[in-house]
C-alpha cells in the first residue's frame, strides 16, 4: 500500500531554504533551513516520516486500529489521530497522567479526529512497554498495531533518513530537536555530522537510545545545555528570541522544540564552535 503522498496529502520533499543571518554569516556559516514543518497542516514533518513504514507495517499486518501513547499536548498524538482518520485506521491514544476537563486543544483536537482517549498514571505510564501493560491495552481496547511514543522504533528511524537523502546540497552538519531521539537516530544514519538539543533536562538516556537505534552511527551527538528548565518549559528569554526570530525571519519558531534547538545553534554559532566555510542544515518540524 501506498501510505506517502496522496492519502494523507503530505508534500514531500520538504523545501530547504537558505536562512540570512548575520550572527550566522559573522562566522562564515551558511545555514539552511529543512522546512518539515511545511509538509502537513495537522501532521508535522518528524511524525509523519516516523509514522509512515509503521502505518505501513500494521496494514501488512492486518490491522485496522492503531494504539499510542503520549502527554496531553503530545504531537504525535495528534499525528496519529489525523494521519488514522484520513488513512482509515481506528485509533486509541494512551495520554500519560489524570484525565482533566474540558479536554485542552490538543486533546480536543485528537477526539474530534476519533481517537479513544484513555489514561494512564505517571507510574504505570513509565512502564507503558512492558508487556503486561501492553496486553492490558489490548484486552480493554482490541487487537492493534501499537506504536510507541513519539513514533520512535526502527520503522520510525528508517523513515528520518529520508530526511537527509532528500538534502541536495553539500552539508556538513544536520540540527534537529530533539525529544524521544528518534529523529536524530535517522539522521545520524548519513555521513553529516548529526547534532541533536535536547528539549528535556537532564535527559542523558537519550544518548544510550540513539545508539541503540543506530547502531552505525559513529558522527553524532547531544547538546544537553538548551532545555530551558525541562520539557515544555521555557524563559522569558527564550519568548524574546521568538519574538526577535520572527521580526528578522517571519518564522515563528515552536518554543517546545524548534525555538530551543535554534537558540543553541546560534549561540554555538556565535562561540565559533563551527569553523568558517561549515554548512549547517536545522531541521524545523
Ligand atoms: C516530536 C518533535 C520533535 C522531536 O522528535 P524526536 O524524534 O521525538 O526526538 C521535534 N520537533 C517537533 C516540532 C516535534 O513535534
Amino acid at each position: 500500500m501506498s501510505t506517502s503522498g496522496p492519502a494523507l496529502g503530505v508534500r514531500l520533499p520538504s523545501p530547504l531554504t537558505e536562512l540570512y543571518d548575520d550572527r550566522v554569516a559573522a562566522h562564515g556559516v551558511r545555514l539552511f533551513l529543512k522546512r518539515d514543518d511545511l509538509i502537513h497542516p495537522d501532521v508535522p514533518g518528524n511524525k509523519w516520516r516516523k509514522l509512515k513504514y509503521n502505518l505501513a507495517a500494521a496494514r501488512e499486518q492486518g490491522h485496522t486500529r492503531l494504539l499510542t501513547f503520549g502527554g496531553a499536548y503530545s504531537n504525535h498524538i495528534r499525528a496519529v489521530a489525523a494521519a488514522g482518520r484520513q488513512l482509515g485506521f481506528a485509533t486509541v491514544g494512551v495520554i500519560r497522567g489524570e484525565e482533566h476537563e474540558p479536554r485542552n486543544e490538543s486533546l480536543a483536537y485528537a477526539a474530534g479526529c476519533g481517537m479513544t482517549l484513555t489514561y494512564l498514571d505517571r507510574t504505570t505510564y513509565r512502564r507503558k512497554s512492558e508487556p503486561a501493560v501492553v496486553s492490558a491495552l489490548v484486552d480493554e481496547f482490541g487487537p492493534c498495531y501499537v506504536v510507541p511514543e513519539g513514533g520512535t522504533n526502527a520503522l520510525g528511524v528508517r523513515g528520518c533518513a529520508e530526511l537527509v537523502d532528500e538534502i541536495d546540497i553539500d552539508v556538513d552538519v544536520i540540527c534537529c530537536a530533539t525529544g524521544t531521539g528518534g529523529t536524530l537516530a535517522g539522521i545520524a544514519g548519513g555521513p553529516p555530522r548529526a547534532l541533536g538539543f535536547a528539549v528535556l533536562k537532564g535527559a542523558r538516556y537519550l544518548d544510550d537510545e540513539v545508539r541503540r537505534l543506530q547502531p552505525f552511527g559513529a558522527n553524532w551527538s547531544i547538546d544537553h545545555e538548551f532545555h530551558f528548565g525541562g520539557y515544555a518549559r521555557k524563559t522569558a528569554a527564550l519568548d524574546a528570541f521568538v519574538a526577535d526570530f520572527a521580526q528578522r525571519h517571519g518564522i515563528t519558531l515552536d518554543w517546545v522544540y524548534e525555538a530551543k534547538m535554534m537558540f543553541g545553534l546560534l549561540t554555538r554559532i556565535a562561540e565559533g564552535t563551527f569553523p568558517s566555510g561549515t554548512t549547517v542544515v536545522a531541521v524545523l518540524s
